[in-house]
């Protein structure tokens, strides 16, 4: 009997401890489990957005509820439709506003600041979903002078169809304006309505690209989302910004923009998108869809230029690019320098079809932001450019502007130099080749063909430089004084080593050909005549000669006491055959006898 309690006290106590240790073990293993969770969702959230493992998650952003809302405003210029102000006794103020302005300002403040929106996306985008794990985004609009109720109108818009949660903070960067209702009416009101947005203020009007560069400083979201003053975001704009960023860090991104009447404030798409480019005076220039693009009208494209005024980048990116060139000043060249940099320096540069914000494009007349500033800081934003990303093309861009950029002091490029370097950035003739491949056929570069061209200085005599000695006349010319302009001197000094294998004042049709076809002949100008062995030309960069007439090995000579040049049998390292041009395109150069006829 004892013996049979005691194996039944030992069975209970055998059946406790066992309990005991699997609870220990289970109670563990909870713990542990909830420790990892925790860790991994601290781990997560410190975590970069890029770096994150995105699960893939993917949901549709679209707020209904605030879309039918939209959908049963009505009023004055509501679903985007043309507005119009009848009453006679405004006509005066509306045409004075419309002025300061470039838009309707009148009309606008009879709209109101909560509008509803044409969806014009295509159908698909109605359907598409974005990451459901989205970084936050900084927003950030500088503004100078900006109509109040137009800007009011864009904030609205952005806090009316942005997920709240999508937005970290609306930063508004006051360029000095003077306008008083920008002052204490928007702090208060922003205070009142609008509780994500803050306001910094400059103490002196600096420009769009360093206000631009104060709020992303400031911006603390995962990605900037640069905006202007007088846009309207319309339905889901933001997510498949962000979607695409999430997707690679690297790229920054642009909504299409839809056209905003100066007018009549009537919402409209431009047309059915385009690639941005620009011709040789950097004027802003559209390149048609590819073939590709059109296919699917959801589908992001590469687009070589941003437009400038809005797009998204991650934060990380954009400082990894040193954000602006701080040199730039006022307004101007800043979207060529961020593309440039964008695409050569790893980056790409895309336009969402599904994301669409409407912008003011302001009447042509209106001069408002360039009319208290005297000196030409637009083509000392465009030199700084052209300096540090275009190479050789940029000659195009002088060439183009006969000489204004040889007047213009561009100041230090160090440090935008030193970046390019830093970050291994690809050459500009990659980005024309590669990425705005079909930019130079649309907007062919004049003088693009030319071996050489701009002053011709003799090493011989430094101070002299081939001159015509006059103008063309059948006089034969000679060596002058060197004028200080070397790539775009007067037309006397200006020559070009041209497509047609000549040399000849550029831009003209003089060609310089001997006098008779023997040693010692000065040299004349005729008429040009395309492809004829008396007017042929090569330079030999080795020995700097400047080669007459195919291959009879005649060299140009200068004769500095008389003020001279001669052709004379080709002598190595003999000084006064040794010529340099202001400019050589060594590319072109190079494949010169494989273009000869
Ligand atoms: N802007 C600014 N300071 C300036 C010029 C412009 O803050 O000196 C602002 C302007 O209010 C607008 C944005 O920068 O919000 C872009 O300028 P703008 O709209 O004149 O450029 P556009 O759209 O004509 O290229
Ligand atoms: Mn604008």
């Amino acid at each position: 009997m004892r013996y049979s309690i005691n194996l039944n006290i030992i069975r209970l106590l055998f059946f406790l401890m066992t309990s005991f240790v699997i609870f220990l073990l289970l109670s563990q293993w909870f713990y542990i489990r909830q420790a990892l969770k925790e860790k991994e969702t601290e781990i997560i959230q410190n975590t970069p957005f890029w770096q994150r493992k995105s699960n893939a998650e993917l949901k549709d952003w679209h707020d209904i509820s605030a879309m039918t809302r939209d959908a049963e405003r009505s009023g004055l210029g509501e679903h985007g439709k043309a507005a119009y102000f009848t009453n006679l006794s405004k006509q005066k103020l509306q045409r004075e506003l419309f002025k300061e302005h470039g838009f309707n300002a009148l009309i606008s403040d009879k709209i109101s600041v909560n509008r509803s929106l044409p969806d014009i996306r295509d159908q698909g985008c109605q359907n598409l979903q974005y990451f459901a794990d989205l970084p936050t985004a900084s927003i950030i609009i500088p503004f100078y002078n900006e109509h109040l109720s137009t800007l009011l109108r864009s904030l609205h818009s952005i806090v009316n169809r942005t997920p709240p949660e999508l937005i970290k903070e609306i930063i508004l960067v006051d360029d000095f304006s003077d306008m008083s209702n920008l002052k204490k009416p928007l702090d208060e009101y922003v205070k009142l309505h609008l509780p994500k947005v803050e306001i910094i203020r400059f103490r002196k009007r600096q420009g769009l690209i360093a206000a631009r560069i104060a709020g992303a400083v400031k911006a603390a979201g995962d990605v900037l989302v640069f905006m202007d003053s007088h846009v309207e975001a319309n339905y889901n704009w933001l997510p498949p910004l962000l979607h695409e960023i999430v997707l690679n860090k690297r790229t920054a991104v642009c909504p299409m923009i839809d056209v905003i009447d100066d007018g009549t404030f009537e919402y409209t798409a431009q047309d059915e998108g385009a690639r941005g480019a620009f011709d040789w005076i950097l004027d802003y220039k559209r390149l048609p869809l590819l073939e590709s693009d059109r296919k699917n009208r959801t589908k992001p494209f590469e687009n070589p230029i941003m437009a400038g005024g809005l797009f998204a980048i991650s934060r990380e990116w954009f400082w990894e690019l040193d954000g602006y060139d701080d040199g730039l000043d006022i307004w101007g060249g800043e979207q060529y320098e961020l593309s440039f940099k964008i695409w050569m320096c790893g980056g790409r540069l895309l336009d969402v079809p599904c994301s669409r914000v409407g912008h003011i494009f302001r009447n042509d007349d209106w001069t408002g932001v360039t009319s208290d500033r005297e000196d030409d800081y637009l083509h000392k934003n465009y030199k700084r450019v052209a300096e540090v990303w275009m190479d050789d093309y940029k000659y195009y861009l002088y060439k183009h502007t006969h000489g204004l950029y040889e007047t213009i002091n561009e100041g230090d490029l160090t440090k935008q130099l030193a970046l390019r370097e830093k970050l291994h950035c690809k050459s500009f003739k990659w980005f024309i080749e590669n990425v705005a491949f079909d930019l130079v056929k649309s907007y062919p570069p004049r003088g693009i063909t030319d071996f050489a061209f701009g002053q011709v200085r003799s090493l011989g005599a430094p101070k002299l430089c081939l001159d015509s000695m006059g103008p063309p006349d059948y006089r034969a010319i000679g060596v002058d004084a060197c004028e200080t302009m070397r790539l775009f001197p007067s037309r006397r000094q200006d020559w070009s080593l041209s497509e047609s294998h000549d040399l000849r004042m550029r831009g003209e049709e003089y060609c310089l050909q001997t006098a008779e076809r023997k040693p010692n002949s000065q040299l004349l100008l005729y008429d040009c005549s395309y492809g004829s062995k008396d007017q042929q030309w090569y330079y030999n960069r080795r020995h700097k000669w400047l080669v007459y007439g195919g291959k009879r090995h005649l060299c140009l000579e200068a004769r500095p006491e008389f003020k001279q040049v001669v052709v004379n049998r080709c002598r190595k390292h003999y000084a006064l055959m040794q010529w340099q041009f202001a400019h050589v395109n060594h590319t072109l150069l190079d494949a010169y006898f494989e273009t000869l006829p």
